[in-house]
């Protein structure tokens, strides 16, 4: 059986580099591959042909075997034992990528999808602590792309209608095709879309899609933690063509509040008591999401102790119980006292056994007084 010289096969000269080499198998790949000779036997065996040629001629080390022994190839030296296919899928497909890639976009791969989907949107939504104890149901408005009313989605212009790619016969994939092998590839010349647009929607410039401010509602349900994601489903950029609508993600972000800091489902704030109201006990008024309350501190009690209010802190998602409102105690230490409370404060330091002498409080108070 005669087999065609390679070079023939690529239609180059014998001295042909490799840029000239690649530029012919493009081209001719092109012609012959077998989306674009659908059920030609004829054509799928150039293509064969084709390939097997200049993966040859595109070795050095086999071009060099090749152009001294044509198809002859000696055997059994522990040189190759022939020309042919590397059956070795992944390789295939670098292979075909390595001619091809240049010339069509390579995108992740994906499957075959019906139309155009829309893309997820996201939003931030900022909430107040108030919002997340009691809950509230609040809306959003944004724009979202949403399908085009003059074109209907298709981005052509009125009474123009779209031609389908030639490249790809409207498949928006191309597919090379060998043996076992297929490669797909998204067309690059319609953008994957399998169609091509003559004449652009002026409303859309031929998008397809017109920003739309719209409004949607949004549960913040109570203790929703920050960060928390809240999904409409189909609220996101419109499909076209029969495409699916993408979502719109709600991102909640709970907004610092002064007073109070979250810690998962309690309230951490700080509270100052004076040196008599530590010792001796008393009654003060907290502040607490919900207004003022009453909250006993006990004799005895200590700088950094920590009291707690239960019930008055975030709600738990599971909505039962609330966490607690907690306070650390600080014991005021006053920096400036009056004539009155001087003296008192050293009857009582006597009274304690610490013999308090009593200063000025600065350099400058001493400075002050020499001219006084
Ligand atoms: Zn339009
Ligand atoms: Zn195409």
């Amino acid at each position: 059986m005669s087999k065609r010289d390679y070079y023939e096969i690529l239609e180059v000269p014998r001295e042909a580099d490799a840029a000239t080499l690649k530029k012919a198998y493009r081209r001719l790949a092109m012609k012959y591959h077998p989306d674009q000779n659908p059920d030609d036997a004829q054509a799928a065996e150039k293509f064969k042909e084709l390939t097997e040629a200049y993966q040859v001629l595109s070795d050095a080390e086999k071009r060099a075997l090749y152009d001294r022994y044509g198809h002859q190839m000696p055997r059994g030296t522990g040189g190759p034992t022939g020309f042919g296919f590397d059956m070795d899928m992944e390789n295939m497909t670098d292979f075909f990528e390595s001619i091809f890639g240049a010339m069509f976009d390579r995108g992740p791969r994906r499957r075959a999808v019906q139309g155009k989907p829309g893309r997820d949107l996201q939003y931030e939504l900022s909430v107040t602590l108030e919002q997340v104890v009691n809950g509230a149901s609040l809306e959003i408005t944004l724009p979202r792309p949403v399908r085009c009313d003059d074109c209907g989605g298709n981005g052509q212009a009125k009474g123009h209608s779209a031609k389908t790619c030639p490249q790809c016969q409207g498949a928006g994939q191309l597919r090379l095709q060998q043996g076992i092998f297929a490669v797909s590839v998204p067309c690059n010349m319609c953008g994957a879309a399998g169609r091509i647009i003559d004449v652009p929607c002026p409303s859309c410039q031929g998008q397809g899609l017109v920003e739309k401010n719209e409004t949607f509602p949004v549960a913040v349900p109570p203790g929703v933690a920050n960060g928390a994601m809240r999904v409409i489903n189909g609220g996101g950029e419109q499909g076209r063509e029969g495409g699916r609508d993408g979502n719109l993600n709600i991102v909640i972000r709970v907004k610092p509040h002064p007073v109070f800091e979250r810690r998962d489902d309690d309230l951490l704030s700080a509270v100052q008591i004076t040196y008599p109201q530590a010792v001796l006990g008393d009654e003060i008024t907290v502040p607490t999401l919900e207004g003022s309350a009453r909250m006993k501190i006990r004799p005895g009690t200590q700088s950094g102790q920590v009291y707690a209010l239960k019930g008055k802190g975030v709600p738990r998602p599971n909505g039962a119980r609330r966490g607690e409102l907690r306070f650390v105690v600080e014991v005021d230490i006053p920096k400036e006292v009056t004539e009155k409370q001087r003296h008192l404060i050293e009857a009582l330091g006597l009274e304690l056994g610490t013999e308090v002498r009593a200063q000025a409080t600065s350099f400058l108070d001493k400075v002050k007084r020499l001219f006084d």
